[in-house]
């Protein structure tokens, strides 16, 4: 079995769920006063292909698991019918914000150019919770918007955000595993995708990953994944990977 596939991904589900961890979306899990003793919570970053997420969010239909699909405001990915075919199937649709780098680092647009793309998702679907896209590019890191403490209340009190992933949800004991990189070693090529978490979530292999989730789960988890990444197709999973290891590579040469 090649990883990054939909076939892989679908073990990782069922071993997951065999080990009765139950699933939970975001928005549910921020709105919990006390976090539950078990959970494993999956969220997508939609940055390209909508429709990878779309092929994904019906697996996971399939396989009775909820997860939170974080879509970019771009003309490739804000794709409304999809997106409404996505959230149909009980799955949460968050927004994925980069407006800080859209305003080239003016804070005061940043917020504006959040509030108007906000207001061009809630026409089609609810959004209760936001996650960052990393831009590694360029140098604005689009957290910032929020560390400002009146914008950060902004943003929960007249915005009504549950919350914003990588600033209100606390890590440190949850495994966080993510495929940033086109690998499970969160750390290696990762400049912006991380949290701190006490917990080892690095895994040398999706053998590895596969025997920890079998044999050995994390009672808390958290997967951070990009659908684009992940196709049965045979030339469009080359393709991806070709270009995965010239973005590592662009990363490193920085
Ligand atoms: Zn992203």
């Amino acid at each position: 079995m090649r990883d990054f596939t939909l076939e892989s991904y679908s073990s990782y589900l069922k071993a997951i769920k065999s080990n009765g961890i139950p699933f939970y979306r975001f928005d549910d899990f921020m709105a919990m006063p006390i976090p539950p003793e078990k959970f494993c919570l999956v969220r997508h970053d939609v940055d390209r292909k909508p429709i990878n997420a779309l092929e994904m969010a019906t697996l996971e239909k399939d396989l009775g698991v909820v997860s939170t699909y974080y879509f970019r405001k771009k003309p490739q990915t804000f794709k409304p019918d999809i997106i409404k075919e996505i959230a149909a199937m009980g799955h949460e649709i968050g927004y994925h914000y980069e407006s800080l780098s859209d305003a080239r680092g003016d804070m005061k647009k940043a917020v504006a150019l959040y509030e108007r793309d906000l207001a061009a998702f809630r026409k089609i679907t609810p959004i209760k919770t936001t996650s960052m896209h990393g831009r590694p590019l360029l140098p604005y890191d689009n957290r910032d918007m929020w560390k400002d403490e009146g914008n950060h209340r902004h943003l929960i009190e007249n915005l009504k955000i549950l919350g914003e992933v990588y600033l209100d949800i606390d890590y440190s004991d949850i495994a966080y595993i993510n495929d940033t990189g086109r690998n499970w070693t969160s750390g290696k090529s990762n400049k912006r995708d991380k949290v701190d978490s006490n917990i080892n979530a690095d895994f040398e292999s999706m053998e590895a990953l596969l025997y920890c989730l079998t044999n050995n789960i994390p009672n808390k988890m958290i997967f951070q994944i990009h659908p684009e990444r992940w196709t049965d197709r045979k030339v469009e999973w080359l393709q991806q990977k070709m270009k995965d290891g010239a973005i590592n590579l662009a990363k490193m040469l920085r």
